[in-house]
């Protein structure tokens, strides 16, 4: 099967949706069964239906994770014990990926870093942070708690640092050194202003090959502090020039490799 221009892919499609006489298929199943290459060829021609697909993966992932608080919450009021903290519904807005007048925070946006570590390329949380225990916590002290093979009793992540024979949980680490860090704390990304810009209301991505211009193709600015970044709306050229630069990455797209002849 050959998908090497727009007729060709939507003929395709177009059979996708009536593979027999008498046998139809709607545009939502097909866009659940798509298999990876196809979904690849289509997004080449229209861009707009990854961005789409992405917010559908990204609300399905929060989805579940609400719903997993949800259900330890359940099982922890039964039981009587007091809600805890982490109970909470996870975030799933990130603070760096906002748009329009209002600043709204749209979803993360994961792909592979060079760890093959799934990250937001926006704000850089990994993704399931905060969903899952951390990795590890830093102390003030400098010393770092790695997550222990085993839990505590009571089924609480477990924490150890070389050379110190007691493992504590996060709990009794904060309690202990008065504060804790997550190692895995991320980092977002540099965002710059337009340097001509007088109100500078928008912030904007530096060209990765010349950081003197923004990828929307205006003079940027200096680097500003994640901190103001998280209060602006991204500029939507920026926006668009960095996610049509990202490599592709299948496995974050989430369709499994399947066979032509496998749809169902
Ligand atoms: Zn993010
Ligand atoms: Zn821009």
């Amino acid at each position: 099967m050959k998908f090497d221009t727009e007729a060709e892919v939507r003929d395709f499609l177009r059979l996708c949706l009536e593979p027999r006489p008498g046998l139809t298929r709607t545009p939502a199943r097909l866009a659940e069964i798509m298999p990876g290459p196809l979904f690849e060829a289509l997004v080449r021609f229209a861009p707009h239906l990854r961005v789409l697909h992405d917010q559908v993966e990204e609300q399905e992932k929060a989805a579940r994770a609400a719903r997993r608080a949800y259900g330890a919450a359940l099982a922890a009021w039964i039981e009587d014990e007091p809600a805890r903290e982490d109970d909470a519904l996870p975030p799933t807005l990130c603070e760096q990926n906002r748009l329009g007048d209002k600043a709204e925070p749209q979803y993360h946006h994961y792909r592979r870093d060079g760890a093959g570590v799934l990250r937001c390329v926006f704000c850089g949380v990994p993704e399931g942070w905060g969903d899952e225990p951390a990795r590890g916590y830093r102390t003030p002290d400098g010393r770092e708690w790695m997550r222990a093979a085993e839990d505590d009793e009571r089924g609480a992540a477990l924490y150890e640092s070389p050379f110190v024979g007691t493992r504590f949980t996060a709990l009794a680490l904060e309690v202990l050194h008065g504060s804790i860090e997550d190692v895995e704390t991320p980092t977002a990304r540099t965002f710059v202003f337009k340097e001509r810009s007088v109100n500078r209301t928008t912030k904007h991505i530096p060209s990765p090959t010349n950081h003197l211009l923004t990828l929307c193709r205006d003079v940027a600015s200096r680097p500003m502090s994640a901190e103001d970044a998280a209060r602006l709306a991204l500029c939507g050229g920026c926006r668009k020039e960095f996610l049509d630069s990202l490599p592709l990455d299948l496995e974050a797209g989430g369709y499994p490799d399947t066979a032509y002849a496998d749809l169902p």
